[in-house]
Order: C-alpha cells, then sequence, then structure tokens
C-alpha cells in the first residue's frame, strides 16, 4: 500500500528531479505540480508510477502526458488566473486541473466519450467546478465559447489549428504539438495585431489528434 504521504513525497521529487533541473522555473506552476494528485488520474494499477519520468496508458491506446510535458505547456502559457481557456484533448483531465488551478476558466474537449465522461466524474468529485466539459471534435476548436486568452492542444496535430484565426484573441497564445504522427515539434503561438508568431520549444511524442483538422482515423501513429 502507498500511502498519502509517499504520494507527496513522490510529487515533491517529481519537480525537485524532472521539473526544475530541465528549466520549470515558474513558482505558481511548481506549486501546482507538488500538489495535484496525479496518481488519482491514472487507473489504480499504475498508481505506484504516476511520479515517473513518462507518460502513462489511459485505455483506448490514449495516454497521460509526462510529467514534464505538462508543466513546460502549462509554463509556456503564462497563466496569471484571469484567462479563459480552451484545452484540445481532455485526456485523463490531469492537466485540466492544473489549467483550472491556474486560470479562471476552462473548457476542455474530448473526442473519445468514455475517456471524457471519466474525466468529467473524476474532476468534478474532486470539487473542480470552473471546467465546462464537451465531447466532440476539437480540431475546430469551440466557436460558441470564443475568444479564448489561451489554447492548449494535447494531441499531436497535422498544423498549426486553423480555428486560431478566429477564436484565439489578439496578445493569447496556443501551444500545439505539429507534426507527423509518430514525431512534433511543440510549438508555442501566439496571436499579434498581423498574425501568428511561432516560437518551438522542443520535439516531443503525443497521441494524434484525430478530427476534421487533424488526422483520419486509422492513419498510423
Ligand atoms: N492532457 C491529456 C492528454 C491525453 S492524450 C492527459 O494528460 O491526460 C490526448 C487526448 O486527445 C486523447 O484522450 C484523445 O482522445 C484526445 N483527442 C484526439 N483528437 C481529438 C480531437 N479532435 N478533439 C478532442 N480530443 C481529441
Amino acid at each position: 500500500m502507498t500511502g498519502q504521504s509517499e504520494y507527496s513525497v513522490s510529487r515533491r521529487r517529481m519537480v525537485e528531479e524532472q521539473l526544475r533541473p530541465r528549466g520549470i522555473h515558474d513558482p505558481h506552476v511548481l506549486r501546482i505540480m507538488e500538489a495535484v494528485p496525479r496518481h488519482l488520474f491514472v487507473d489504480p494499477t499504475f498508481a505506484g508510477r504516476a511520479y515517473s519520468d513518462h507518460a502513462l496508458p489511459i485505455g483506448q491506446e490514449q495516454t497521460i502526458s509526462q510529467p514534464y510535458i505538462v508543466a513546460l505547456m502549462t509554463q509556456a502559457l503564462e497563466l496569471t488566473g484571469d484567462e479563459k481557456v480552451l484545452e484540445i484533448g481532455t485526456g485523463s483531465g490531469y492537466q485540466t486541473a492544473i489549467l483550472a488551478e491556474l486560470a479562471d476558466r476552462v473548457f476542455t474537449i474530448e473526442r473519445i466519450p468514455s475517456i471524457g465522461h471519466q474525466a468529467k466524474e473524476r474532476l468534478t468529485a474532486m470539487g473542480y467546478s470552473t471546467i465546462v466539459f464537451r465531447i466532440s471534435d476539437g480540431t475546430v476548436g469551440w466557436k460558441e465559447m470564443a475568444p479564448f486568452d489561451r489554447v492548449i492542444v494535447t494531441a499531436g496535430a497535422p498544423k498549426i489549428p486553423a480555428f486560431l484565426d478566429e477564436q484565439l484573441r489578439i496578445g493569447g497564445t496556443c501551444v500545439v504539438p505539429v507534426g507527423d504522427p509518430s514525431n512534433q515539434n511543440l510549438v508555442r503561438i501566439t496571436r499579434a495585431e498581423d498574425g501568428l508568431r511561432e516560437e518551438v520549444l522542443c520535439s516531443c511524442t503525443f497521441v494524434p489528434l484525430i478530427g476534421r483538422e487533424g488526422w483520419s482515423q486509422g492513419e498510423p501513429g
């Protein structure tokens, strides 16, 4: 049996060994990564590995992202607490929880119903009340709720999402993995008055973003 205190020791070690040495320095991000119980976002059989330095399966060939990648993407969004955030790819809901802790409101979209429903149940039971859930294809964004101050895509996209032109506020930022199904660049996009600016943060591997503006189902990934 692993007790709560052992999990908090694992979380502290995760922060000190996996996040800080790799350049995660935002104190809010470090504090939240040390606080949110990641082991509750995986199947109990994986709970003992929840704070290890890798992604883990969450069923249906999907994964909960590696802690470092969650921290890096969150830090890149530079949240101050006032933002309205759109997340594409709810998955386990772990990244969603981190966003909810650091932003004002989170709108999250998942395409696989069973995964989305489980995340909603989990986050609701944990007391999160500023998250709005939706099951649909997130590759076209969420027009009715736009504009967003921040957009985060947690599945690998074939290209920069076209909906940003209309749904990302001017001055807002988006973090999205862009590339082929097996390897992507994590890109931070800033929307300026005169268009989108792009900056590559690192290379990464996410499960594919599947949908109208993404990959088609059945493509290699
Ligand atoms: N941040 C999540 C990542 C889960 S993996 C976590 O750490 O748990 C990526 C998720 O994106 C999967 O659950 C997958 O089903 C979902 N996804 C893929 N394409 C999507 C789309 N077009 N719209 C919404 N979700 C999508």
